[in-house]
């Protein structure tokens, strides 16, 4: 081993070791950035210890790699909307999952003209890095557009779905297993590309909007093992560390957000979530009960005289960039002696760590946000549960009607609240596309509105009680 292997290898090490602790770091939110820095510091180690492996003969299509992606990244990342980040994570998954594709084609036709340099554990990851890489590529690009609207959101089904998609499966795997065997044959190579890719899409249009953030997770935890995959091919370790780190906190995240919404993760891929628009329970009271509206300044009075008042906040939140009103009202409530309190459930929002993300943003204290299971026994207390942009997180049905999608997913007290305000738009469903009985509760008050709007006048309101 010479000098400079031996340093790429140490460069590898230390580049490993940052990844683990920006991970680490990412569990908390006062180190998250901190860990967000050291993570990048490692991987642009790796980077740079990369261009020094032997063998490369020519820079100028790397230079271009890089200027290319870097710039791409960095207007991507300023630009995106928060509400928008998991098409971009998908996105980005999608094109983790492409490279690791066309390495395991490089390292394809590389050995296909010399095979007698292959081994038996490069064939097979050569393989499995294709398939894995395909299917993340294209499943990613499908889930990214069905988050954005380009790609229809409904999960479209027809017969025998899951059977025919077995089967085309099984004929990839048979493909994988004849190249493993009979080495070279680009045209199988080609198919089990083809069909790779497309079985991407079959995978992924069954599934509904609502539940593409967790197939983003899943497809994460994909490009993750397509990179691990990817780096036993080209026997970098670096790469095989960093893509086990991300196949396996991909594949937790997607198990945390299943338990949140008490769902398994075969319902998630498999079930069709959302194909037929179930009314759920609800439905009947919409149509028998009547909505009690309130304007700003009676609410404001609520607000200013209760004790103890717990902001639920949700997707409609993020969607009208309204944490920092959120955060506005709480100190001029906080002023008047009242105590605020922020219930966060796990999957409020399109992302884990959402509304996390965005109260952090507004400089919210981190010790007034509360987790589900640390608030849901306050609720009785509350005065007032203020409820803005959220829907689906607050709806009751969930807990007894066996007919609602949303049955057995846990969900906030906000019911068991004194007095319950709600700041949306109109009487639209949420993501589940569900009614929500908590809104004709004889304790509810709904301001319609704008969420950021509704809660401005709130705060001018306030001020003068
Ligand atoms: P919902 O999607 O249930 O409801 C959001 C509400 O916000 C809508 O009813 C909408 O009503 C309102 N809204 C939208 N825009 C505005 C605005 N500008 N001002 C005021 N209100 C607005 O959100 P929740 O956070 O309660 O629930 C999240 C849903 O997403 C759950 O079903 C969850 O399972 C799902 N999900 C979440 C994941 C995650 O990781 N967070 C992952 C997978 C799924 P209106 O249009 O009338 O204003």
């Amino acid at each position: 081993m010479s000098l400079r292997d031996v340093l790429i290898a140490l460069a590898y090490m230390i580049a490993s070791a940052c990844f683990v602790i920006g991970l680490m770091w990412l569990q908390s939110p006062k180190r998250a950035r901190a860990g967000n820095l050291v993570s990048s510091l490692g991987m642009l180690l790796a980077i740079l210890a990369t261009l020094f492996v032997s063998g490369i003969k020519d820079y100028t299509m790397i230079i271009i790699g890089v200027l290319i992606g870097s710039t791409v990244g960095a207007v991507m990342a300023r630009t995106v909307k928060m509400t928008a980040m998991p098409q971009m994570v998908g996105i980005f998954n999608g094109f983790g999952g492409g490279a690791s594709a066309l390495v395991a084609a490089a390292e394809f036709f590389k050995y296909a003209t010399d095979p007698n340099m292959l081994t038996l554990d490069v064939s097979i990851t050569i393989m499995l890095a294709m398939i894995v890489g395909a299917v993340t590529f294209s499943g990613s690009m499908i889930a990214a557009g069905k988050l954005q609207g380009v790609v229809n959101e409904r999960p479209i089904t027809y017969p025998y779905q899951n059977v025919i998609n077995l089967i085309f499966f099984l004929t990839i795997v048979a493909a994988a297993v004849f190249l493993v065997i009979n080495f070279g044959h680009p045209w199988v190579f080609l198919y089990m590309t083809v069909a790779a890719l497309i079985f991407g899409v079959l995978f992924t249009i069954p599934i509904g909007g609502a539940d593409m953030p967790v197939v983003i997770c899943f497809l994460n935890a994909l490009s993750g093992i397509a990179a691990a995959m990817a780096g036993f091919v080209i026997k970098n370790n670096a790469l095989i560390i960093a893509g086990s780190l991300v196949g396996a906190s991909g594949v937790i995240l997607t198990q945390i957000m299943c338990w949140a919404m008490n769902r398994p993760i075969t319902n998630v891929l498999f079930g069709a979530f959302g194909a037929v628009v179930t009314a759920g329970s609800g439905s009947a009271t919409a149509t028998t009960k009547t909505v009690k509206p309130i304007q700003a300044d009676e609410a404001a009075i609520l607000l200013a005289y209760a004790q103890l008042v717990i902001i639920v906040p949700g997707y409609g939140m993020a969607v009208s960039q309204a944490q920092h009103a959120v955060r506005q009202l709480a100190d001029e409530l906080a002023k008047r002696g009242v105590t605020v309190k922020y219930a966060i459930h796990p999957v409020a929002g399109r992302m884990p760590g959402h509304m996390n993300v965005l109260l952090a943003e507004a400089n919210v204290p981190y010790d007034q946000l509360y987790d589900m299971d640390q608030i849901n026994d306050e609720f009785q207390n509350a005065d007032v549960a203020l409820i803005v942009g959220a829907n689906d997180v607050v709806n009751p049905a969930a807990r007894y009607d066996k007919s609602s999608p949303i049955y057995g997913m846990p969900i906030l007290n906000a019911d068991h609240a004194k007095q319950i305000i709600v700041l949306k738009r109109s009487m639209n469903p949420g993501f589940a596309g569900i009614e929500n009985e908590l809104f004709y509760n004889e304790k509810t008050r709904m301001l319609f509105g704008d969420a950021k709007e509704s809660l401005t006048k709130l705060i001018n309101e306030v001020k003068n009680v």
